[in-house]
């Protein structure tokens, strides 16, 4: 039994998006080859040795799959992970806005790290805190955005 009678739920949130990071990280969703893709778009960060590969499936102006594929740390496999299932069904401006309320969360904006749309990308509302570690959250994002907003063929 715990003695502490005044749990810190900041702790208690901290380990649940932590174990949400490894599970993602773990157990990627969507990743692999996207045979339908017709659009991609891949980034690195050499700060960390990340690599994000985004194919996207664009039909009548919206996202109708997606895949990723890549390696590197923890955090950016997990937040392309995430971010994958949160843009199926999105025009390219609303991955563009949904990017940027991304990016607002990971420079520390508390606003958008309790915005539902985020969905279980807000787990990694605590690299905030670690300025290094922003690219790897980010490059998985900005990937997705290119990837959409370049003209279907
Ligand atoms: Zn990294």
């Amino acid at each position: 039994m715990s003695s502490n009678s005044n749990p810190n739920s900041d702790a208690r949130l901290s380990g649940l998006y932590q174990e949400l990071i490894l599970d993602h990280y773990r157990r990627p969703r969507n990743k692999g080859a996207l045979a339908s893709a017709t659009n991609s778009a891949s980034l690195r960060n050499p700060l960390c040795g990340d690599e994000v590969e985004v194919q996207v499936e664009m039909r009548d102006g919206h996202v109708a799959d997606v895949k990723f594929s890549g390696r590197g740390c923890s955090i950016s496999q997990a937040s392309a992970s995430m971010m994958t299932e949160l843009v199926k069904g999105l025009a390219p401006e609303e991955v563009h806005a949904l990017g940027e309320r991304f990016a607002a969360m990971i420079r520390g904006d508390a606003t958008a790290a309790s915005d539902e749309v985020l969905g279980q990308a807000r787990a990694l509302s605590g690299v905030s805190r670690f300025p290094t570690r922003v690219r790897c959250a980010m490059i998985a994002w900005e990937a997705m955005a290119r990837a959409a907003a370049e003209p279907a063929p």
